[in-house]
């Protein structure tokens, strides 16, 4: 929408519940200002109208008086909700272009930023963001007694819920609710936290094209991309019009498909070749699926994330109904395929040491990006012909809905904080990390092997912590302690612990 347009509206009772129309003739609005939102899974567009009457002048509604409304359309990859809300009109009778319904709206900021927005801590004081833990859903964060409440907003068929017995169609009809009501939350909204972006409009859809091209090989060290460019790209990528417009598709013509090398999350991966090259590629059928949208969140993430100890994305080839996402390959597998296969007779120290120091980097790199694993282990981490550690599936939209009690949640690789309060950061990453180092010393076994997994909580919150592996040198072992230390501030950074490992591997025979 944009400024000028003409849009066909519809309104009852006054202009209270004013819908948008497309097809219907009852009401012509001229949009005056339109502002956009990208967010990593959706657009929002906020528009101020003036509505006419059927002679074409300006309404207005003398029991009201009110003059123009605003409409909030919010895109999604393939659907498209659309709603006018609020209306006002200022003192000129003019339509007030200041008129964002959804200022609350912060897009993809972490809980800790939410927090610090979120001052004084005046109950009732609220914002949405975009959930970090649970991607694809939102978070609403509100103020009562001194403390940040974040309530998970699930996204689900098109629709918006709190507690599963209130559906919205939109998060403004979901956020207008609960301020006239709290209905189970621990107070009712009252005062936005303004987004200064939806403000200024400073954001616009289609301007802030950052992403790196796939020809260009560059290392991390020349990608600049600030973690905000990473969420400006990741939400743009999701469209494939935009994968396109990037020069991330492949031609279905341009790969040929091999032998399968593994299953996965998504489907299967399979052995490919692209211009005479080998690649890895992922393959998922069902290209409406919650899965195919997480698909392309991980590629979005990964066309923004260059590091030699990262797994890299190739590009995505759209083909009919199925996505493929094809990454380098791989050739000896994933680490903890290739520790139980060799085993201690064919690892060497030099190869252990070389493994975790090469996990260690590509970690402390999307440390330094803030982004965080959360399913890291030595299953995620692939080896490639020369013997070099990647880390993959980071990056990735985790299914949040697998129970704890066992089913595919890595319990045994997963910090407290992170299975009892959904807490995850780079910390519950460095815990994982202390598990994988575990797991290269043991040469693959599956950590925690005399416990059975439903105590494996219990004990660790009583701090029970797994003994070193046979033959592990003190140095790493010290470096699993740390990494498994309760408070998750008390774990290291990745980048103190990458450089110990440097400095071990030097030292390494
Ligand atoms: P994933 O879907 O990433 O969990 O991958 C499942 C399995 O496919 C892995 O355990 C590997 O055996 C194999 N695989 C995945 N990606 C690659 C790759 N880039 N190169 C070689 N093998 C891969």
């Amino acid at each position: 929408m944009v400024m000028g347009d003409e849009i066909k509206i519809r309104y009852h009772n006054g202009f209270d519940k004013i819908k948008y129309s497309d097809n219907s003739k009852e009401n012509l609005a001229i949009i005056n200002r339109t502002t956009t939102v990208t967010t990593t899974t959706s657009v929002y567009q906020t528009s101020t109208v003036n509505i006419l009457d059927d002679s074409c002048k300006i309404i207005n509604n003398n029991n009201n008086n009110k003059t123009s409304a605003t409409i909030t359309s919010s895109y999604r990859k393939d659907n498209n909700n659309t709603n006018i809300k609020h209306y006002h009109q200022n003192n000129n009778n003019m339509p007030d272009v200041d008129d964002a319904n959804m200022q609350w709206f912060h897009g993809k900021i972490t809980r800790e930023e939410a927090e610090s927005l979120l001052t004084p801590r005046e109950d009732g004081l609220f914002l949405v963001r975009e959930s970090t833990n649970f991607p694809g859903d939102y978070a609403l964060c509100v103020c009562y007694n001194g403390r940040v409440e974040h309530y998970r907003v699930i996204y689900n068929d098109n629709r918006f819920t709190i507690d599963e017995e209130e559906f919205f169609d939109t998060l403004i009809e979901l956020v207008e609710h609960y301020c006239l009501d709290a209905d189970g939350l621990c107070t009712r909204l009252r005062d936005p936290v303004v987004n200064k972006l939806v403000n200024n409009n400073l954001t616009t859809n289609n301007n802030n094209n950052n992403f790196s091209n796939n020809n260009n090989n560059n290392n991390s060290s020349n990608n600049n991309n600030s973690n905000n460019n990473n969420n400006q790209a990741s939400s743009l990528l999701l469209d494939p019009k935009a994968f396109e417009a990037a020069g991330w598709v492949i031609r279905m013509n341009d790969l040929k498909l091999g032998e399968i090398l593994g299953k996965g999350e998504f489907g299967d991966v399979l052995l490919g070749s692209l211009h005479g090259q080998k690649v890895a590629v992922k393959k998922l059928k069902d290209s409406n699926s919650k899965a195919a949208q997480d698909f392309l969140t991980e590629a979005s993430l990964m066309t923004s994330l260059r590091h030699k100890n990262l797994v890299q994305l190739l590009g995505v080839v759209f083909d009919g109904p199925s996505i493929c996402f094809v990454t380098e390959y791989m050739a000896k597998g994933s680490l903890v395929d290739y520790l139980r296969s060799r085993g201690r007779l064919h690892v060497t120290r030099k190869d252990q040491i070389a493994f975790a120091a090469d996990t260690c980097a590509g970690m402390a790199y999307l440390e330094s990006k803030q982004v965080i694993h959360r399913d890291l282990a030595a299953r995620n981490v692939l080896i490639s012909e020369e013997g070099v550690a990647k880390v993959c599936d980071f990056g990735l939209a985790r299914d949040q809905t697998l129970g704890l009690d066992g089913g595919k949640f890595p319990i045994k690789w997963t910090a407290p904080e992170a299975l009892r309060f959904a807490k995850f950061s780079n910390k519950s990453d460095m815990w994982s990390f202390g598990i994988l180092l575990w797991e290269i010393y043991s040469f693959g076994r599956v950590p925690y092997p005399r416990i059975p997994l439903a105590d494996v909580v219990k004990h660790v919150e009583k701090g029970y912590r797994m003994e070193a592996p046979e033959g592990c040198p003190n140095e790493i072992y010290d470096i699993m302690r740390q990494a498994w230390h309760f408070d998750p501030d008390c774990r290291p950074t990745f980048s103190i612990i990458s450089q110990k490992l440097d400095q071990l591997r030097a030292l390494t025979t």
